[in-house]
């Protein structure tokens, strides 16, 4: 049994991550400061007697008392909808200020860091698919630079912290999750598509709805990060954690149009995204199973049906 901090804890990844660590047996504090989470997505963890919950801002330091062997870092808007425009100074911050605070208090405690990054690393990307290797191609100062840029800094003062201050480091770069706890107003396509063909509006796709992404199942994830964390202290990532099963936009529509047999029609809309919306995206993921022996095992339509029956339940 391992004591283990989940920041991030409330939100969609970190909750479930949370319940799976509760499960394996694990005494998980979780803290958030519910900016994007939800108390909601902690509601039965709550009644756990090895679960805690602190309310807390990681760009402030971190101080508790606890012991803690594992820091899993989930702490920020994950959302497009969530980190631009008024959140976007929040959102650098979140990233850089709070890795520092909370490798700070790692190695005070001798604990490892697992970062979630992302797939946003990689930009608009030139190279397909996305190998760790690829460094990228990031616009530094658009709307979304304040989510990719916050996330590479974090990954440099990770390796940093590694290399000058011995912090033991895992680093994710997580492709677009999908799965229950998705908060129902975050914008982002998988939960936006499937509560639109709930209540029977609009699909909207943004564009063309050509633009691919590849979507990865919160079960494999949460799987799959369990698995770096407690891999071989030479593991540091980064990782690519993702499905590479690459899909259109308007390809997705279509699934859940047909696994909800909902009446919505299916609409396109201009400008709703900054012109640094990535055009395709899917990960090498070669790393993971060679190194960690991870891969993907939920199909989309099992995933996307799983999801939907969430989304019945809350809307
Ligand atoms: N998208 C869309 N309709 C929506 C939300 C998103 O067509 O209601 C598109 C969006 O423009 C992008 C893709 O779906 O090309 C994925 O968007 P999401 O916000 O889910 O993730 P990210 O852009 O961060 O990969």
């Amino acid at each position: 049994m391992k004591n283990i901090l989940v920041t991030g804890g409330t939100g969609f990844i970190g909750s479930n991550l949370c319940k799976k660590l509760l499960q394996q047996g694990h005494k998980v504090i979780c803290l958030d400061n519910n900016y994007t989470g939800s108390l909601n997505n902690i509601k039965e963890l709550k009644k756990h007697p090895n679960f805690r919950f602190v309310f807390h801002d990681i760009i402030n330091p971190i101080n508790i008392r606890t012991h803690i062997d594992q820091i899993y870092n989930l702490a920020c808007p994950a959302s497009p909808t969530a980190y631009k425009g008024a959140h976007s100074i929040l959102t650098t911050k979140t990233c850089v200020i709070g890795i520092i605070n909370i490798l700070e208090f790692a190695i005070k405690n001798n604990a490892t860091v697992l970062q979630a990054s992302t797939s946003e690393i990689y930009g608009d990307p030139l190279e397909h698919p996305q190998k760790e290797t690829y460094w990228g191609n990031v616009n530094p100062i658009g709307d979304r630079a304040c989510y990719d840029e916050g996330k590479r800094c974090a990954e440099t003062i990770m390796f940093d912290y590694h290399r000058h201050k011995n912090a033991k480091i895992k680093i994710a770069r997580i492709f677009n999750a999908y799965g229950p706890n998705m908060n129902k107003n975050d914008g982002r396509v998988v939960s936006n598509f499937i509560v639109q063909a709930l209540t029977n509006q609009n699909i909207v796709i943004y564009g063309s709805g050509k633009q691919t992404r590849s979507f990865c199942y919160i079960d494999d994830l949460v799987r799959g990060l369990i698995k770096l964390m407690n891999s071989a202290k030479s593991i540091t990532g980064p990782i690519n954690i993702g499905n590479p099963e690459e899909l259109t936009i308007k390809a997705l529509s279509e699934k859940i149009v047909s696994l909800t047999n909902t009446k919505s029609k299916v609409i396109h809309k201009q400008s709703l995204r900054d012109k640094d919306d990535p055009n395709r995206r899917k990960p090498d993921i070669t790393n993971a199973k060679v190194l960690l022996k991870w891969e993907p095992t939920t199909s989309l339509p099992e995933g996307l049906k799983n999801t939907i029956e969430y989304f019945k339940l809350i809307i």
